[in-house]
Formats: structure tokens, sequence, C-alpha cells
């Protein structure tokens, strides 16, 4: 035996040994001998690697070690954070904030029993599409719409059920990436489709996509760059032109949006982006789209569009394996709904409120939080209100800024100005009760407040941790 191994057996107590202390006992009352137990495990487990060399450990100190990591187990792994990135749609931090409206619709659907999948009327089984179809056919224009887990699905079943075995012609500038793991022609060969690039990355023309038709084509496809633009000597063929196309050879023409918002931007002084309603008109068959971004709903993907098309989808297998669950059902219907009185929907859908926030009201909120987070942080260096700019995000344009205000702390003194200082100075921010997530930018650490709504609990939340 080696020495390390004989001390660790002459200081660690056995497993019943360290049940059997007051504090343990006390910690078995709290939360239950399962969960203790888990957390002696651990730490003897750790203390065969780290005691060992030290010579031991306190029965106090494993005590509290282990109530620190019940502490762990039990407080939850999903978390509510202050998205101060200035990126408002963040993929990694949820995306789009859901109204209340949706948030009741959830609560409901999840609390007990619904009519999720059967028809009231009838009393016989329904489709859980039913509760959001019409009110995506009314806002698109679409004859029909069905729903699945998210954009990426949605894409994925339309072309496996559109072009299974066959060609999708799709335009060489049009092959996406978005977010890492979304690539357009990685999702082809999954769906089983083979890809058909035409044209070039800058220019694709009228000719190219009639030129590869052939009895081995099964879709054509446009995907909305979204997240990057093709700039200079370009060229690429409007929607009406490649639906004439399709027409002509009796083939199914998709067009994955991405975003997809239901109302025109710019009426809240916000980007242009095309609406699915738009497409459709412009002589798209599909069009494919996200719950989550623009619309400002749940996660989820959504097809709009000719209803014998939608219908050989809705019978894919696939779909029972991409379906949304009741939860989503219920908060995509909430949100649609309140997508009926677009006058009022700025006040009422957070992610369009966010997005078309004035930007005179974010700089009064600045100057109102700053003394809290100036009080807490004033070791770490100067806080000041600054002008900054937010993107959209997901996918959206992230040249399209949108003008902001918030918070900027500089380190104190210019040597400190490193990215390790900086990489610190957030750490502590995320380390606060609610994490708070900013992003560090030119030698400062930078807190866009176009997201921050909960302005008393934010000034609380300084206010109640020990300052830095
Ligand atoms: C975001 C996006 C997707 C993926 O959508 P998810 O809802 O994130 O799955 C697909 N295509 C385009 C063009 C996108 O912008």
């Amino acid at each position: 035996m080696s020495v390390a191994n004989s001390a660790v057996q002459f200081h660690l107590p056995s497993v019943d040994r360290v049940l059997r202390w007051p504090a343990i006992e006390a910690l078995i009352a709290a939360h239950g001998r399962t969960v203790v137990l888990m957390a002696i495990r651990a730490e003897l487990e750790a203390c065969r690697v780290h005691a060992a060399m030290a010579g031991g450990i306190s029965n106090a100190v494993m005590a509290e070690a282990v109530a620190q990591r019940i502490a762990t187990f039990v407080s939850p792994s999903l978390r509510k954070v202050y998205n101060l990135t200035g990126t408002v749609l963040h993929t990694n931090l949820g995306r789009a904030p859901l109204p209340p409206e949706a948030i009741a619709a959830m609560v409901e659907a999840a609390s007990g029993a619904s009519n999720l999948e059967y028809d009231l009327g009838t009393g016989e089984r329904g489709d859980r599409d039913d509760h959001i179809e019409a009110w995506l056919c009314r806002l698109t224009g679409a004859e029909a719409a069905t729903v699945v887990n998210n954009n990426a699905a949605a894409v994925l079943i339309l072309l496996n059920t559109l072009a299974l075995r066959k060609e999708v012609i799709v335009s060489r500038g049009e092959l996406v990436e978005i977010g890492g793991a979304f690539r357009l022609p990685n999702i082809m060969t999954r769906a089983g489709c083979k890809l058909h690039e035409v044209g070039t990355t800058n220019r694709t023309h009228l000719r190219d996509y009639a030129d590869a038709v052939s009895n081995r084509t099964g879709l054509l496809m446009k995907a909305h760059t979204s997240n990057y633009r093709i700039e200079g000597f370009t060229a690429s063929v409007d929607e009406t032109l490649i639906a004439d196309v399709a027409g002509a050879k009796g083939l199914p023409f998709a067009v994955d949006l991405g975003s997809g918002t239901l109302v025109d931007m710019t009426r809240f002084g916000l980007p242009h982006e095309p609406t699915p309603a738009e497409t459709l008109e412009k002589g798209a068959h599909l069009v494919t789209f996200s719950g989550d971004k623009l619309l400002g709903g749940p996660q989820a993907g959504i097809i709009v569009g000719r209803k014998e098309l939608i219908a050989r989808i809705k019978k894919n297998p696939m779909k029972r394996a991409m379906r949304c669950d009741k939860m989503t059902i219920a908060a995509l219907e909430a949100v649609l709904r309140l997508y009926a009185d677009p006058d009022r929907l700025i006040q009422r859908l957070p992610t369009l409120r966010l997005l078309a926030r004035p930007v005179d009201e974010i700089e009064a909120l600045a100057r109102r939080v700053r003394p809290a987070v100036a009080g807490w942080a004033s070791a770490q260096g100067n806080v000041d209100v600054v002008p900054l700019d937010s993107q959209i995000g997901s996918g959206s344009l992230p040249t399209n800024l949108l003008p902001s205000f918030g918070l900027r702390i500089t380190p104190a003194s210019v040597k400190r100005r490193s990215g390790r200082i900086l990489e610190e100075i957030a750490s502590t921010f995320r380390s606060l009760p609610t994490p708070v997530i900013g992003r560090i930018s030119n030698g400062a650490f930078l807190l866009d407040l176009r997201c921050l709504e909960a302005e008393q609990d934010f000034i609380a939340l300084f206010a109640g941790a020990p300052a830095i």
C-alpha cells in the first residue's frame, strides 16, 4: 500500500460515521437523506485526492464542505440573469422574453389537462396545430400552417418531405451557417437531400436556377441571409422569378426566412425584415421562420404556405419526433393573439418593446441606476454613463445597430486595463445573486441597459451585495 493510501485510511472517516455527526443530521432533516449521502460521498472522494496530501481535514471543516455541496445540489442550474450584453435576442441567454399573456397560458397548460389534441365539439381526437394554425393563416395570408420545435427542425422536415433523395437548388450565396450548429448544407445531407448549388458566392442569376432544374430536382429553395451581407458586385434573384421557374416545372419553392417578423418593422423605426406574408405574396409555396426571434414568442419552427404541401409535412413521421409540447403551443397561441392588435403590440410584446425602446429613456435609466452600480464597483474603477450600440441578435443583421445607453466600467489604472482584469470584473458581475451579463469592449466592461426593465430589483441587487 502506498503512503498516500495509508494516510487516507488514517484521516478520513467512514460515510456511516459522518452521517451520525449532529451537523449532518441537521442537514438530513432539512434536505432528506439521499442528497446528503450524495454530498458526503462526493466530499470524501474530493478529500481522498486533496486531504491525503494536506494531512487530513477536521470534522467541522468537512461538515461545512458537505453543507456547501448540498447548497449547490439543491439550487437550480437554470437561472434568471440580466441580459445587459446589448444583444436583444441572445441565443445563449434564451432569446425572446415572453409577454405575461403567454406566461399565464403556459402555467395554465402545464398545471393540468387541456384540449391539446381533443376536439371539444365532436369529442374526437384533434390536432395540436389547430390551436395556432388559424392565427398563422390570418397573420400571413397562408392557406395552411404547422409548427415544430425550432426553425432548424422546420427546415429539416420541409427538405425531408419535399426532396428526399432529390436535388435541392440553392444559390451559393445563401449557404448560411447560423450560430455554428445550423449549416444549410449539413441539414440537407441529414434530410436525405442532395444540394445543387447554383451561381457564385456573389452573383446568382435566374438562368442559373432554370438551367439547374432536371428530373432529379425536388425543390427550389432560398435562404434569407440574415446574419451576413455580401456587398459590391452582387446579384440575387427575386422570389417572384424563382417562383415562376418552379411553377413552370411543377416544383415546390420554399424560403427559409430565419427571423420572420409578422409585422413591418419599419413602423417601429427598425430595419426592414421580410415578412412571411410578403414572401408568400411573391410566390413562395412555403416559408419557414422561428418563433423566438423577431416574432417574440417561444422557441418554435413555423411553416406556412400551400395546403397540400403542409399536409404532406404533417404526415411525415418526423413530425411526431419534432412536435411542440403543450406549453409551447399555449405560449405561441397567446403571442399570436397579441398580433391581432398591432397598434398596441409595442407595449405588449417585450421583444418589440425592447427593440424599439427610445434611446433617451435608456439614457435616463442609466443615470438612475449608475449610483447603485458605482457604489458597489467603485474599487474596480470608474463607472460612467455612455452611449452604446445594441444589436437585434439571432441572425438579424449585425450591421444594423440600435443606438442605446449604458454603463462603462473602466479599470482604475491604465496598466490594469488588461484582458484579465476585465475578465475578473465580468466574472464578479456574473457572481451576483442574479447574474449580470455584460460585454467587454475597448478596454472596458459594458452594461447595455436596453433590456433592463426591472429597475428597482436591479438597484436592490447592488445595494444588497457586499462591495467588490
Ligand atoms: C435562426 C435561423 C435558423 C434556425 O432557427 P432556430 O429557430 O434557431 O432553429 C434557420 N435559418 C435561418 C435563416 C435563421 O436565421
